[in-house]
């Protein structure tokens, strides 16, 4: 069965054709810098590989772009809109509505618009995905996975703000916790990995968007991101956890503009405010050479990450395992190695070799001695949603 991927954003589309339940990935493709002349096509097969700049102007047209390339004679992968039986959608925000995975209806729909207000910068483009993939693959029966499910799980002790009880009753203000089919993912990799039975584990994922979540016997239990995905750890451009109080002070002392503040936390902040680069890969760079900011930034964004940890295992009243993933966590020696020193109190031990060992497998990096395990299990949230479109067409 030819599963569709979809991941609408604002001005991208990410999409992958997978084979299931053969796991096969038969296309990857991305669409990005929609709505300008210049946007970028790529697609990529087993033996074709597209790199195109043109003009895109609207998902519309990416959507058309898309499916043109699919069903080309010489660089396609299938020949006809019908052989498309499944399209599977990233939906960032399905608020406390949506626990799994779900056949999308037309209530299913109208529920992801309504939940836009409270994720406006991703559910209307995922809703966008959802409707122009119904024209174009009309026979597809068509499936929304959350990145809020995973975290539904979490109890009210956990996800509960000490703010007035209506706000939480009444405007549905609480944590609600995203990257949940990554979380999803590396965590049941690393429990059968690991061949746990009750378990208690820390996943890290830390790409441009970076969480870390408590997983319980399989559960999301505490995570760090909140009622927005600005909250937690330090990222590429966004602070992570601040005094909220800041915000008043920097609209009435120093004269920023709302819209201004919103803008200063989420897109100039995080690694990209206190280094200039948002690429780890760069501030790494710099930090070799002795660069003190970038030095300090990766020490900053390591100690906010231990501090989770140690959080997490309190609230866990134990560790089993730590799980790194995504392209920092999978790739970054240097912040795996800074994140695990000085962490032995809590059976935390790196093993330095094993640490810069490469490999796209998931792999052990601890001392062979610690107490916890330390794992990087790299992510695949497209396959996790093709297993999950999977697993709801197989039970209709
Ligand atoms: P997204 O959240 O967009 O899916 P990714 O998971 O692809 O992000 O992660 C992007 C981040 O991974 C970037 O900050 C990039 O610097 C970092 N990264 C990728 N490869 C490496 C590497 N070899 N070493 C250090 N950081 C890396």
């Amino acid at each position: 069965m030819n599963i569709l991927i979809i991941n609408a954003g604002s001005s991208s589309i990410k999409y992958q054709l997978i084979q299931m339940p053969s796991e096969l990935l038969n296309c990857k493709g991305l669409i990005e810098r929609i709505g300008s002349e210049k946007s970028t096509v790529s697609y990529k097969t087993n033996t074709v590989k597209i790199e195109e700049v043109i003009e895109i102007p609207d998902h519309s047209a990416g959507f058309k772009k898309m499916s043109k390339l699919l069903m080309d004679p010489n660089k396609g992968v299938i020949t006809n809109v019908k052989d498309i039986a499944l399209v599977g959608h990233r939906v960032v925000h399905g608020g406390n509505s949506f626990s799994e995975t779900t056949m999308i209806t037309q209530e299913v729909k109208d529920k992801i618009r309504e939940l836009s207000v409270l994720a406006p910068l991703h559910n209307p483009h995922n809703l966008e995905g959802i409707l122009l993939a119904e024209e174009i693959f009309p026979n597809a029966e068509q499936i929304a996975v959350f990145d809020t499910a995973f975290h539904q799980t979490m109890p009210v002790k956990a996800k509960k703000y000490a703010l007035p009880n209506e706000l939480y009753n009444d405007h549905r203000i609480q944590a609600y916790g995203f990257h949940g089919t990554s979380h999803k993912y590396i965590s049941e990799k690393a429990i059968s990995h690991l061949k746990l039975n009750s378990s208690k584990i820390i996943t890290i994922h830390l790409g441009h968007g970076c969480s870390i979540t408590a997983v319980k016997d399989g559960k999301s239990i505490d995570h760090s991101m909140g009622f927005t995905p600005s909250n937690g750890l330090i990222m590429g451009s966004r602070s992570g956890d601040i005094d909220h109080a800041l915000i008043f002070y920097l609209v009435n002392s120093l004269g920023y503009s709302l819209e201004a503040v919103n803008s200063l936390l989420s897109k100039k902040s995080g690694m990209l405010g206190l280094t200039g680069h948002r690429d780890l890969r760069d501030i790494e760079a710099k930090a070799i050479t002795g660069n003190k900011e970038c030095i300090l930034a990766l020490e900053m964004n390591a100690y906010r990450i231990k501090k989770y940890i140690g959080a997490y295992t309190a609230a866990m009243n134990g560790l089993d395992a730590i799980v790194f993933t995504a392209g920092i966590g999978e790739n970054s020696s240097t912040l795996r190695s800074l994140v695990c020193t000085e962490m032995d109190y809590l059976g935390i031990t790196l093993d330095p070799a094993k640490n810069e060992s490469k490999s796209s497998n998931i792999r052990e990096i601890g001392s062979a001695k610690a107490k916890v395990k330390i794992l990087v299990v790299p992510t695949n949230e497209e396959l996790e949603i093709a297993k999950q479109a999977f697993e709801i067409a197989q039970n209709q």
